[in-house]
Protein backbone atom coordinates (compact mmCIF):
# COMPACT_ATOMS: atom_id res chain seq x y z
CA UNK A 1 0.00 0.00 0.00
CA UNK A 2 1.61 3.46 -1.28
CA UNK A 3 1.76 6.60 1.82
CA UNK A 4 -1.43 8.22 0.14
CA UNK A 5 -3.43 5.20 -0.08
CA UNK A 6 -2.53 4.54 3.57
CA UNK A 7 -2.98 8.43 4.32
CA UNK A 8 -6.71 8.32 3.14
CA UNK A 9 -6.99 5.11 5.18
CA UNK A 10 -5.88 6.35 8.59
CA UNK A 11 -8.34 9.40 7.42
CA UNK A 12 -11.23 6.86 7.03
CA UNK A 13 -10.41 5.58 9.85
CA UNK A 14 -10.34 8.73 11.87
CA UNK A 15 -13.76 9.67 10.78
CA UNK A 16 -15.02 6.77 11.75
CA UNK A 17 -14.27 7.45 15.23
CA UNK A 18 -11.38 4.72 15.59
CA UNK A 19 -8.43 6.05 17.42
CA UNK A 20 -5.74 3.02 17.41
CA UNK A 21 -5.19 0.53 14.66
CA UNK A 22 -3.01 -2.65 15.19
CA UNK A 23 -0.91 -4.29 12.66
CA UNK A 24 0.89 -7.67 12.52
CA UNK A 25 4.18 -7.43 11.29
CA UNK A 26 4.77 -9.74 8.29
CA UNK A 27 7.64 -11.81 9.71
CA UNK A 28 7.53 -11.39 14.06
CA UNK A 29 10.18 -11.56 15.66
CA UNK A 30 9.98 -14.74 17.85
CA UNK A 31 9.87 -12.72 21.12
CA UNK A 32 6.98 -11.19 19.28
CA UNK A 33 4.83 -13.88 18.90
CA UNK A 34 1.96 -12.63 20.72
CA UNK A 35 -1.63 -12.24 19.66
CA UNK A 36 -2.54 -8.86 19.08
CA UNK A 37 -5.97 -7.30 18.07
CA UNK A 38 -6.25 -6.73 14.24
CA UNK A 39 -8.59 -5.35 12.59
CA UNK A 40 -9.89 -7.29 10.05
CA UNK A 41 -9.26 -6.73 6.42
CA UNK A 42 -9.89 -2.88 5.63
CA UNK A 43 -12.70 -2.12 3.26
CA UNK A 44 -11.99 0.12 0.35
CA UNK A 45 -12.66 3.93 1.50
CA UNK A 46 -15.24 4.12 -2.12
CA UNK A 47 -14.56 1.56 -4.10
CA UNK A 48 -13.54 2.46 -7.40
CA UNK A 49 -16.89 3.09 -9.58
CA UNK A 50 -18.77 2.74 -5.77
CA UNK A 51 -22.89 3.68 -6.55
CA UNK A 52 -26.17 3.76 -4.19
CA UNK A 53 -26.86 0.04 -5.30
CA UNK A 54 -23.61 -1.05 -4.89
CA UNK A 55 -23.56 0.39 -1.28
CA UNK A 56 -27.05 -0.75 -0.77
CA UNK A 57 -25.50 -4.84 -1.97
CA UNK A 58 -22.66 -4.49 0.22
CA UNK A 59 -25.40 -4.10 2.81
CA UNK A 60 -27.20 -6.94 2.38
CA UNK A 61 -29.35 -8.34 5.12
CA UNK A 62 -27.02 -7.09 7.42
CA UNK A 63 -26.36 -8.22 10.83
CA UNK A 64 -23.10 -6.16 11.65
CA UNK A 65 -24.46 -4.88 14.71
CA UNK A 66 -27.00 -5.00 17.57
CA UNK A 67 -29.65 -2.52 15.78
CA UNK A 68 -30.45 -5.72 13.53
CA UNK A 69 -32.40 -7.19 16.10
CA UNK A 70 -35.04 -5.30 16.64
CA UNK A 71 -35.78 -3.73 12.86
CA UNK A 72 -38.10 -4.45 10.15
CA UNK A 73 -36.82 -3.05 7.37
CA UNK A 74 -33.28 -1.24 6.71
CA UNK A 75 -34.04 2.08 5.93
CA UNK A 76 -30.52 2.76 2.84
CA UNK A 77 -32.30 6.59 2.55
CA UNK A 78 -34.31 8.12 -0.68
CA UNK A 79 -34.11 10.91 -3.07
CA UNK A 80 -32.01 11.99 -5.97
CA UNK A 81 -28.61 9.37 -5.94
CA UNK A 82 -27.21 13.13 -7.79
CA UNK A 83 -28.42 15.40 -5.09
CA UNK A 84 -26.89 19.00 -4.40
CA UNK A 85 -28.22 18.70 -1.24
CA UNK A 86 -28.35 15.86 1.51
CA UNK A 87 -29.79 15.85 4.84
CA UNK A 88 -28.75 12.89 7.31
CA UNK A 89 -30.76 12.85 10.49
CA UNK A 90 -30.31 10.05 13.21
CA UNK A 91 -31.95 6.68 12.41
CA UNK A 92 -35.25 5.40 11.48
CA UNK A 93 -38.41 5.19 13.51
CA UNK A 94 -41.24 3.21 14.11
CA UNK A 95 -42.69 4.73 10.67
CA UNK A 96 -39.68 4.47 8.56
CA UNK A 97 -38.99 1.43 10.21
CA UNK A 98 -42.29 -0.07 8.78
CA UNK A 99 -42.20 1.48 5.45
CA UNK A 100 -38.46 1.09 4.95
CA UNK A 101 -38.11 4.89 4.09
CA UNK A 102 -36.23 7.64 5.91
CA UNK A 103 -38.57 10.86 7.07
CA UNK A 104 -41.98 9.66 6.33
CA UNK A 105 -43.38 10.09 9.74
CA UNK A 106 -44.79 13.46 11.53
CA UNK A 107 -40.65 14.22 11.66
CA UNK A 108 -40.49 13.90 7.96
CA UNK A 109 -43.83 15.60 7.11
CA UNK A 110 -42.63 18.51 8.94
CA UNK A 111 -38.80 18.03 6.98
CA UNK A 112 -40.67 18.14 3.47
CA UNK A 113 -42.78 21.04 4.58
CA UNK A 114 -39.65 22.74 5.46
CA UNK A 115 -37.65 21.83 2.45
CA UNK A 116 -40.51 22.55 -0.07
CA UNK A 117 -42.08 25.85 1.55
CA UNK A 118 -38.93 27.64 2.25
CA UNK A 119 -37.60 26.78 -1.21
CA UNK A 120 -40.96 28.01 -2.38
CA UNK A 121 -40.74 30.91 -0.43
CA UNK A 122 -37.38 32.10 -1.76
CA UNK A 123 -38.22 31.39 -4.93
CA UNK A 124 -36.01 27.75 -5.48
CA UNK A 125 -37.57 25.48 -7.53
CA UNK A 126 -36.86 22.43 -5.68
CA UNK A 127 -38.90 19.63 -4.16
CA UNK A 128 -38.12 16.75 -1.70
CA UNK A 129 -37.37 14.04 -4.34
CA UNK A 130 -34.66 16.60 -5.98
CA UNK A 131 -32.73 16.50 -2.28
CA UNK A 132 -31.03 13.13 -0.65
CA UNK A 133 -31.99 11.76 2.91
CA UNK A 134 -30.94 9.48 4.61
CA UNK A 135 -29.70 8.54 8.72
CA UNK A 136 -26.75 7.91 10.50
CA UNK A 137 -27.87 4.34 11.43
CA UNK A 138 -29.80 2.13 8.84
CA UNK A 139 -31.86 0.27 11.49
CA UNK A 140 -34.04 1.56 14.20
CA UNK A 141 -32.90 1.89 17.96
CA UNK A 142 -35.03 0.40 20.26
CA UNK A 143 -37.49 3.04 21.65
CA UNK A 144 -36.13 5.39 19.84
CA UNK A 145 -32.93 5.77 21.67
CA UNK A 146 -29.74 7.25 20.42
CA UNK A 147 -27.55 5.25 18.78
CA UNK A 148 -24.63 3.88 21.00
CA UNK A 149 -20.99 5.27 19.28
CA UNK A 150 -20.11 1.82 18.59
CA UNK A 151 -23.38 1.33 15.87
CA UNK A 152 -22.67 4.92 14.91
CA UNK A 153 -18.91 3.56 13.71
CA UNK A 154 -20.16 0.65 12.28
CA UNK A 155 -22.93 2.23 10.41
CA UNK A 156 -20.94 5.27 9.49
CA UNK A 157 -19.02 3.67 6.98
CA UNK A 158 -21.94 3.16 4.81
CA UNK A 159 -22.95 6.73 5.40
CA UNK A 160 -19.57 7.75 4.31
CA UNK A 161 -19.57 5.59 1.70
CA UNK A 162 -23.23 7.19 0.33
CA UNK A 163 -22.04 10.94 1.00
CA UNK A 164 -18.71 10.08 -1.03
CA UNK A 165 -20.93 8.91 -4.06
CA UNK A 166 -23.34 11.45 -3.93
CA UNK A 167 -20.90 14.42 -3.62
CA UNK A 168 -23.35 17.37 -3.38
CA UNK A 169 -22.36 20.34 -2.93
CA UNK A 170 -23.41 20.65 1.14
CA UNK A 171 -24.50 18.60 3.34
CA UNK A 172 -27.08 19.60 6.19
CA UNK A 173 -26.99 17.31 9.26
CA UNK A 174 -30.23 17.31 11.39
CA UNK A 175 -29.71 17.32 14.82
CA UNK A 176 -26.58 16.35 17.49
CA UNK A 177 -25.82 12.92 16.60
CA UNK A 178 -26.16 13.56 12.61
CA UNK A 179 -23.04 16.65 13.73
CA UNK A 180 -21.30 14.13 16.14
CA UNK A 181 -20.91 11.18 13.41
CA UNK A 182 -20.26 13.64 10.86
CA UNK A 183 -17.98 16.03 12.45
CA UNK A 184 -16.87 14.09 16.01
CA UNK A 185 -18.13 17.26 17.59
CA UNK A 186 -19.89 16.99 20.80
CA UNK A 187 -21.48 20.55 21.50
CA UNK A 188 -25.29 20.91 21.65
CA UNK A 189 -27.12 22.01 18.29
CA UNK A 190 -27.78 25.22 19.45
CA UNK A 191 -24.30 25.97 19.81
CA UNK A 192 -23.46 24.53 16.14
CA UNK A 193 -26.72 25.49 14.11
CA UNK A 194 -26.43 28.08 11.87
CA UNK A 195 -22.99 27.59 10.48
CA UNK A 196 -20.88 25.99 8.31
CA UNK A 197 -18.83 23.07 8.96
CA UNK A 198 -16.78 20.72 6.85
CA UNK A 199 -17.39 17.07 6.39
CA UNK A 200 -14.33 16.48 4.42
CA UNK A 201 -14.30 19.06 1.92
CA UNK A 202 -18.22 19.39 1.75
CA UNK A 203 -19.48 22.27 3.87
CA UNK A 204 -21.82 20.98 6.53
CA UNK A 205 -25.17 22.99 8.08
CA UNK A 206 -25.85 21.56 11.15
CA UNK A 207 -29.75 22.48 12.13
CA UNK A 208 -32.19 21.31 14.36
CA UNK A 209 -33.80 17.76 13.78
CA UNK A 210 -37.39 18.23 12.93
CA UNK A 211 -38.24 15.66 16.05
CA UNK A 212 -37.44 18.25 17.96
CA UNK A 213 -39.23 20.81 16.39
CA UNK A 214 -42.79 18.99 17.17
CA UNK A 215 -42.25 19.70 20.27
CA UNK A 216 -44.70 22.44 21.26
CA UNK A 217 -42.41 24.64 23.41
CA UNK A 218 -39.57 25.26 20.87
CA UNK A 219 -40.81 27.49 18.37
CA UNK A 220 -38.18 29.80 18.39
CA UNK A 221 -36.00 26.68 17.38
CA UNK A 222 -38.45 26.12 14.53
CA UNK A 223 -37.63 29.84 13.59
CA UNK A 224 -34.03 29.52 13.72
CA UNK A 225 -34.07 26.09 12.01
CA UNK A 226 -35.76 27.65 9.12
CA UNK A 227 -33.75 30.15 8.96
CA UNK A 228 -30.64 27.73 8.96
CA UNK A 229 -32.59 25.78 5.62
CA UNK A 230 -32.60 29.29 3.94
CA UNK A 231 -29.20 30.02 3.98
CA UNK A 232 -28.31 25.86 3.06
CA UNK A 233 -30.73 26.49 -0.11
CA UNK A 234 -29.42 29.71 -1.34
CA UNK A 235 -25.53 28.70 -0.88
CA UNK A 236 -26.42 25.11 -2.75
CA UNK A 237 -28.84 26.53 -5.15
CA UNK A 238 -28.26 30.40 -6.15
S1 LIG B 1 -27.60 -0.23 11.89
FE1 LIG B 1 -26.26 -0.41 10.11
S2 LIG B 1 -24.54 -1.69 10.79
FE2 LIG B 1 -26.22 -1.96 12.28
S3 LIG B 1 -27.31 -3.78 11.54
FE3 LIG B 1 -28.33 -1.97 10.66
S4 LIG B 1 -27.38 -1.69 8.64
FE4 LIG B 1 -26.05 -3.04 9.83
Amino acid sequence: MDAETLREYLTFYQDLGFTSLYKRSAKPAKAEQVTVPVLPALPALAPEGDTLEKIREDIGDCTRCRLHAARHSIVFGSGNPQARLVFVGEGPGADEDAKGLPFVGRAGQLLTQMIEGTAKREGIPLERNDVYICNVVKCRPPENRTPEPDEMEICGQFLYRQLSTIQPKAICALGATAARALLGRKEGVTRMRGNWFKWRDIPLMVTYHPSYLLRPYNQDAKREAWEDLKKALHFVYD
